[in-house]
């Protein structure tokens, strides 16, 4: 290795090192002090203006509602969610630096022969690449975690996790990444390998395909190395989600909790699993936050999801995506190659060292469809929210709901901002449609 590159290597080893000590300490001297959690109020009484009468008027329920929020909330909720858009750009610009630095500094292709000196045998020699990789950039990548996800989440009180369990999990993250994204890189470097004219059509369906099988494995096998999932047996909370999911046409028995208190204060229910293993999950902060018809309202969301059948869809869309991601990168790792292959010391496609050019193209990509795909998701909740008034009926649970994961989203965003970079509907957005279907259905209410 020529001096300046050990001299830059040196000096790039001492940068993370410092970065990660002042940014733990950091985070353990935060945590001396915990902020408090920014707590939306929990609305008991439904506002004068949104009470059923002869004027009811939709924009002014909203208001009403909205006006319950005390500005200091507000204004800490916008400024973490804002904060959010300029992560995308800084995790972007940071993964892209550590791409090349692993390319001009040729220590993808030294990771390479380092394998290739251990085996001859290639899924083998893929997977001890793999093995080098992750473990690189997990550490260059860790200063950026630490802070996003630990320091940041801290400071708007929305962790609950001390540094110690927080390491815990991200071990656990590590060991899952390690071993199923070491599985799809190993089967994508034998697909282009063995087809290397057709190779971008067999890899996404391969990507797909592997995506199902995470799906499907993810409430068995995943989730339970991170959190516990029980079957919720309260009666009182049971009966009438069951109720609901049979009026809808939802086989389900059971309904399930997750005590996701223990990593944040986040409130959020969620459909998961595929075909047998799918089921619907409450978190513990909303069931010990929400009111009973705020519960009802999210389930309703939530059989929304099922009923419509999003998963599936959702898997489509992502199979176009992911079609339209393998023809790019296609044409981008051979226009790179041709230009850069032979400085970076990388022999073709099927050469495991190209993993950091592969990652590279891939963040241009999902950086430059992040609105797209916020806008697609956007609107499939959208359909969940408008099928969730319907089953549940409960638009005044809707609104207490949009008003708590207003703890997490931007209440009030400007329409461009929400088509980019909301991938559910603003609060503000949630809170109008179900005021929108109280002013329509307000003979519902009638005897109330
Ligand atoms: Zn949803």
């Amino acid at each position: 290795m020529p001096l300046p590159t050990r001299r830059l290597t040196a000096l790039l080893c001492l940068i993370v090192f410092c970065a990660t000590l002042y940014v733990t300490l950091g985070a353990t001297a935060a945590l001396a002090q915990p902020p408090s959690a920014n707590e939306m109020p929990s609305v008991i009484q439904v506002p004068p203006e949104a009470q059923p009468s002869a004027h009811f008027d939709a924009v002014a329920a909203t208001n009403a509602y909205l006006a319950q929020i005390p500005a200091d909330k507000t204004a800490r909720s916008d400024a973490y969610f804002e904060g959010g858009y300029w992560m995308i750009l800084w995790d972007f610009l940071y993964a892209a630096i550590v791409s090349l630095l692993l390319l001009n500094l040729r220590w993808s292709a030294r990771m390479r022969d380092l394998s290739e000196r251990i085996t001859r045998f290639k899924p083998i020699q893929t997977f001890l690449y793999w093995l080098q990789y992750i473990v690189l950039t997990t550490l260059l990548l860790f200063p950026l975690t630490v802070y996003e996800d630990y320091f940041r989440e801290h400071k708007y009180g929305l962790a609950t996790q001390t540094f110690g369990p927080w390491m815990g999990d991200q071990l656990r993250n590590f060991g899952v990444d390690l071993v199923l994204l070491g599985l799809l890189t190993m089967m994508l470097f034998g697909i282009v390998r063995r087809l290397p004219r057709t190779w971008w059509i067999w890899g996404a369906v391969a990507t797909t395909a592997f995506m199902i099988f995470g799906i499907l494995i993810a409430p068995v096998y995943i989730v339970p190395i991170f959190n516990k999932v029980t079957r919720l047996d309260d009666p009182k909370i049971v009966e009438p989600i069951l109720s609901m999911a049979r009026a809808n046409g939802i086989p389900a028995k059971d309904v399930f909790t997750i005590d996701a208190s223990k990593q944040t204060t986040r409130m959020s229910a969620n459909v998961s699993g595929f075909a047998k293993t799918m089921r619907i999950t409450l978190n513990d902060n909303l069931l010990r936050r929400g009111s009973p018809e705020e519960i009802q309202a999210v389930m309703g969301h939530e059989m929304g999801h099922y009923v419509m059948n999003h998963i599936y869809k959702s898997i489509t869309v992502f199979f176009i995506l992911i079609v339209l991601a393998f023809v790019y990168l296609y044409w981008g790792l051979s226009w790179a190659l041709e230009r850069w292959g032979e400085k970076w010391q990388i022999r073709g496609v099927g050469d495991t060292a190209v993993l950091p050019l592969v990652v590279l193209l891939a963040l241009i990509f999902s950086f430059v469809v992040t609105p797209i795909g916020n806008s697609l998701n956007r609107t499939v909740e959208y359909e969940a929210d408008m099928f969730g008034l319907n089953a549940a009926r409960q638009p005044d649970g809707m609104a207490q709901a949009a008003i708590h994961l207003g703890e997490y989203r931007k209440m009030n965003p400007g329409p461009v901002e929400e088509w980019i970079f909301f991938d559910h509907p603003s609060g503000r957005n949630r809170i109008y449609a179900a005021m929108r279907w109280k002013a329509e259905n307000l003979k519902l209410f009638a005897g109330q």
